[in-house]
């Protein structure tokens, strides 16, 4: 395989929006191109009319630009191989279908949709698989010839033969084989003058010189049908690898019932593209080991087709949060501020000091999942006292924890300089000064000063907090 010529593509529907299983295509092909030196291309499959939704595909490319995934050639980019979008190609399969028609491959089907709906009932009724019943290939030339004459609207049917078998080889799933006599004589052309997804997405894929189409498993089925097109117009086919599907916990196909499944919900709900990209990445690749964080640089040394797996992949939301939590950690804090400062603003805390506001998100940010999430830990700073609730009353009321308040109030009067490790040297002191050490020296400290039992380092919320608040906090539970 000759590295440079590795060309990918990603061709989605301008349905609606981006779905995660979508995303993860996009993903695998990018990595699979970028690992190899190869090209990825972006085309938008907009064949069919009745499912078009105006706005989408500029929304697809937008979401696939914010999850970092770009492409070398597309509708914006452009590059040797356009139009990258199919409604502008259409004279192309209309030349190819005409192609088929004219060395007998293909054929004129005139039947009506009712009397293919009544046929398919039929079937259904007879307990059998619907299958187009072929009575137009059975057509003479003079039959046809008349119908034509007379306007009749007409799609076009390739013939798939009647016996036989289709053999491939899937990089993901190995040997596949499908008979014959189990598919349809796909309809190529519609009515309209448009062709089906089947025919446009074949000869785009050849004449885009496309080498391997890596997409998810709900196109193996179309795959023999597609190298039966490939045979019949003589080009070579691409190689093909099916990703896993992706499940609901419960091991169902991913659905929108149990779930989000458009990667916009959750970039408004505020995951980070890191986050996602690194999770996605895992759903159906084993990078073997342990290790679960990747940048998408790293996941472009690491991936390969052969580590991708057939079982589907469960999408555990769970997961997810875990690896939002690992990157907004990670953040720089004037870039972690930025993301959680609309959420501390609606909170009532003044964003406006910037390096306080840096510092209060970060010493939160391990208590964050969602960005969002700050609105509950940011309490601690907005709120003019703090309460207490019952077990924790008990706790500070103790004879150890009015001594260590006492003491404390001592100290930190004079204390220099209010910064967050000399607090915590000021607080060993304390326990020096009052034997009083471990949980019950910090738990009732932190229930003063937070009104929690656990949180971010005592030091840097004594800090952040200010020395007046922290004092005024303490000395409200002295007795
Ligand atoms: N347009 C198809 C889709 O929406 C593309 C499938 C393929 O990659 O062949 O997923």
């Amino acid at each position: 395989m000759n590295a440079e010529n590795i060309r990918v593509r990603f061709a989605p529907s301008p349905t609606g929006y981006l779905h995660v299983g979508g995303l993860r295509t996009a993903l695998y092909n990018s990595l699979f191109a970028r690992g190899h030196g190869g090209t990825t291309v972006l085309r938008i499959e907009d064949t069919d009319r009745s499912r078009y939704v105006e706005g989408a595909a500029e929304n697809l490319i937008e979401t696939l630009a914010w999850a970092g995934i770009t492409f070398d050639e597309g509708p914006e980019q452009g590059g040797d191989f356009g139009p990258y979008v199919q409604s502008e190609r259409t004279a192309l399969y209309r030349e190819h279908a005409e192609r088929l028609l004219a060395e007998g491959k293909a054929y004129r089907c005139f039947c009506t949709s009712e009397e293919l709906a009544a046929s398919r009932e039929r079937q259904v009724a007879e307990k059998k698989d619907p299958t187009y019943d072929r009575r137009c290939r059975m057509l003479s030339e003079e039959e046809v010839a008349a119908k034509m004459k007379a306007g009749m609207p007409h799609t076009v049917r390739m013939k798939v033969p009647l016996v036989g078998q289709m053999q491939f080889r899937d990089l993901v799933r190995g040997d596949i084989s499908v008979h014959y006599d189990v598919i349809d004589d796909q309809v190529l052309l519609k009515s309209d003058g448009y062709p089906t997804y089947h025919l446009a997405n074949v000869v785009d894929d050849h004449h885009m010189e496309i080498t391997h189409v890596i997409r998810g498993e709900e196109w193996l089925p179309s795959t023999a049908k597609h190298r039966l097109l490939y045979e019949m117009f003589g080009w070579d086919p691409p190689q093909f690898a099916h990703l896993p599907l992706l499940l609901n916990p419960d091991r169902s196909k991913l659905s929108k019932r149990q779930g989000d499944v458009a990667v916009e919900d959750y970039r408004t709900k505020g995951y980070l593209p890191e986050a996602l990209v690194n999770f996605v990445a895992l759903l159906g690749w084993n990078p073997g080991g342990d290790r679960e964080l990747f940048t998408l640089e790293e996941l472009q040394e690491e991936f390969s087709l052969e580590r991708v797996g057939k079982a589907g992949a469960v999408f555990d939301i769970e997961k997810l949060q875990w690896f939002n939590t690992q990157y907004l950690r990670a953040l720089p804090p004037e870039k972690l501020a930025e993301i959680c400062e609309p959420w501390m603003r609606e909170a009532g805390f003044d964003t406006i000091d910037r390096e306080r506001t840096q510092a209060v998100a970060t010493a939160l940010s391990s208590y964050l999942t969602l960005p969002s999430d700050i609105t509950t830990h940011i309490e601690l700073f907005t709120q003019d006292a703090v309460t207490l609730d019952e077990e924790s009353r008990e706790i500070t009321a103790a004879p150890e924890s009015q001594q260590v308040f006492q003491r404390f109030i001592e100290v930190a009067e004079t204390q220099e300089p209010w910064k967050g490790e000399e607090i915590k040297t000021m607080v060993k002191t304390i326990q020096k000064d009052t034997g009083v050490k471990g949980k019950k020296l910090f738990m009732p400290l932190r229930l003063a000063m937070t009104g929690q039992q656990h949180g971010p380092d005592l030091g840097m919320i004594a800090e952040l907090l200010g020395r007046e608040t922290v004092i005024e906090r303490i000395r409200r539970r002295i007795l």
